[in-house]
């Protein structure tokens, strides 16, 4: 997968044929340290309307640049840090980090409509006690409004939550933050249970956009896609799909009724100068 991305994310492949030789535990001890020196950084990708491609946010990324190993992507570190707990830590950086940038770019457009800034959050996050009045700091000192953060967490996480889990989340869908549903379609949760989750957007699996590269594509597929839409878009969710690569599968995705996209057609995930530039060329 990272072969074929290319550009930036050679760094990655070159990352991963090293990686065996790489030991988890070798990786898991470094964090710590790696989060004190600042080794962490966010790459953005681009959330568009596929209506007109018109940029209306971003979904924060981080990355390691290890100091031997190079650029290692989240796949790598992420359930390491989670499975030690220094994704909180790390993971209060990240939702500070993007906040901070959401605002800069908010200031420079306020012209443009309210610009969204995406966080991923793990279950380790979200079982977290702190969550809620961490949020709402993060925002307060930031000045961004809560609209215009959203919070992503997989459909995985979210199978049979309690009530306890889910009131935290409550508690920030009241404040404005929304929810997303990641990687919507690749758990095996009960369709009727949306109806419970205090999220107000899906993000479809890119494993759905990668089934229409094929032309035409697989019309089982075609349908799946368009009850998951309507079926959304009747509890009032808005869709975002995720991977698209190429204009055939945007314009798809457009008539099959997806509000927002994201992928590698539109933008890789970059430093954040790219989405100010984008921004800069939609104002005008
Ligand atoms: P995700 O949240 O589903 O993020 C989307 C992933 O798809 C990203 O991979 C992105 O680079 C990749 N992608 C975007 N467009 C395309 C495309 O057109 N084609 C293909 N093939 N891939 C595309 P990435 O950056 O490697 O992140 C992987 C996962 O790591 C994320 O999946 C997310 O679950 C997790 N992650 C990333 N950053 C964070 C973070 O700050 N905190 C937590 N807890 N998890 C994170
Ligand atoms: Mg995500
Ligand atoms: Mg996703
Ligand atoms: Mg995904």
């Amino acid at each position: 997968r990272a072969k074929a991305a290319g550009g930036n994310r050679f760094a990655l492949a070159d990352a991963a044929a090293d990686a065996r030789a790489i030991t988890r535990h070798g990786l898991t001890t470094a964090l710590p340290a790696a989060l004190d020196r600042g080794e962490f950084f966010i790459e953005y990708q681009p959330l568009v309307h596929l209506g007109d491609g018109s940029v209306h946010g971003a979904e924060a990324l981080v990355r390691w640049c290890h100091p031997q190993h190079g650029v290692l992507g989240p796949d790598r570190f992420i359930p390491l840090a989670e499975h030690t707990g220094l994704i909180v830590p790390l993971g209060r950086w990240v939702l500070e980090e993007s906040v901070r940038q959401a605002n800069f770019w908010q200031e420079r457009h306020t012209d443009g409509g309210p610009l969204r800034i995406n966080v991923n959050l793990s279950p380790t996050q979200l079982h977290h006690p702190n969550l809620v009045a961490e949020t709402v700091d993060v925002l307060e000192r930031s000045g961004l409004e809560a609209g215009a953060l959203c919070l992503e967490v997989t459909e995985s996480a979210l199978i049979g939550a309690d009530d306890d889990l889910l009131k935290p989340l409550r508690q920030l869908a009241e404040m404005g933050v929304d929810i997303a549903l990641d990687d919507f379609g690749t758990g095996y949760s009960n369709l009727a249970n949306l109806r419970r989750l205090p999220v107000s957007i899906l993000k479809l699996d890119r494993s759905f956009t990668q089934g229409m590269q094929h032309h035409p594509a697989d019309p089982v597929d075609l349908k799946i896609v368009e009850g998951i839409v309507s079926l959304a878009h009747s509890l009032d969710l808005a869709v975002t799909v995720e991977g698209v690569e190429t204009g055939a599968q945007a314009e798809q995705l457009r008539q099959l009724g997806c509000d927002t996209a994201q992928g590698w057609y539109y933008a890789r995930p970059g430093a954040p100068d790219r989405i100010h530039s984008l921004l800069l060329a939609d104002a005008v």
